[in-house]
């Protein structure tokens, strides 16, 4: 099997896990750079295509400079942009949780992490103002200068991109940030005061002693071994 090939079986499971998980439907997309110099990338299938039905063989190969066509996600320049201009994201998601999504819609969109496993969560969390779906290049890169170097930046009136430096990562912080999201408006709801993890450095270090290369190694064999029993170890070879 070719590098591209284990590359395009794990975005095509990591496609299901996300779908399974209500992070993408219809709507968004994941991606991958198969190697940090490298100039092509993967890709989910566009809208009109069932994301937790994603095969290998569905993946897209894409250069940075390709342009959409029809059949390809709407959105998909957020993807060669991140990549082309920090190849150290190997993998991006787009989404349009509802959690998320709903977080988006606040005037001031709260930097408190209430998990220990959300401690990525942006101390100050990078907002995307324009009223605008990212289908060109420019607006693209836009939304990547508002993310900066935070692994998550909502989308206002529209959902919320996340950055991993490994697709295990960026598939395990989509899903902690859309339960972050989930608690912070509960929380807000409940009228409560809340404690969130420290801030600054302080949640870095939390973040790296919680968020290990080994957690996310099982958190990824333990979504794949679910992935299996959903849609069958047949089907996922
Ligand atoms: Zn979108």
């Amino acid at each position: 099997m070719t590098t591209v090939n284990v590359h395009a079986e794990e975005l095509a499971l990591a496609t299901r896990v996300l779908a399974d998980h209500d992070m993408i439907g219809m709507y968004g997309h994941v991606s991958v750079l198969p190697d940090p110099g490298a100039d092509r990338y993967l890709l989910s299938p566009g809208a009109g295509f069932r994301k937790e039905l994603c095969r290998a063989g569905d993946v897209i190969e894409l250069g940075f400079d390709d342009a959409f066509r029809p059949g390809l996600p709407l959105e998909l320049y957020m993807h060669s942009e991140m990549h082309r201009r920090h190849p150290e994201v190997r993998a991006l998601v787009h989404t349009h949780a509802p959690a998320l999504t709903e977080l988006s819609l606040l005037a001031e969109v709260p930097g408190d992490a209430l998990l220990l496993h959300a401690a990525f969560w942006p101390d100050v969390v990078p907002v995307y103002e324009l009223p605008q779906l990212v289908v060109e290049r420019e607006q693209a890169s836009e939304l990547i200068d508002v993310m900066g170097v935070e692994s998550v930046a909502l989308m206002r009136w529209h959902g919320a991109v996340v950055a991993g430096r490994s697709l295990s990562e960026a598939v395990f912080r989509s899903i902690y940030a859309e339960k972050n999201a989930r608690l912070l408006l509960t929380s807000m709801r409940a009228g409560g005061e809340v404690v969130g993890l420290p801030k600054g450095p302080q949640r870095e270090q939390i973040a790296d002693r919680i968020i290990t290369d080994r957690m996310l190694g099982l958190h990824w064999s333990y979504e794949g071994t679910g992935d299996a029993r959903r849609h069958g170890a047949e089907e996922t070879k």
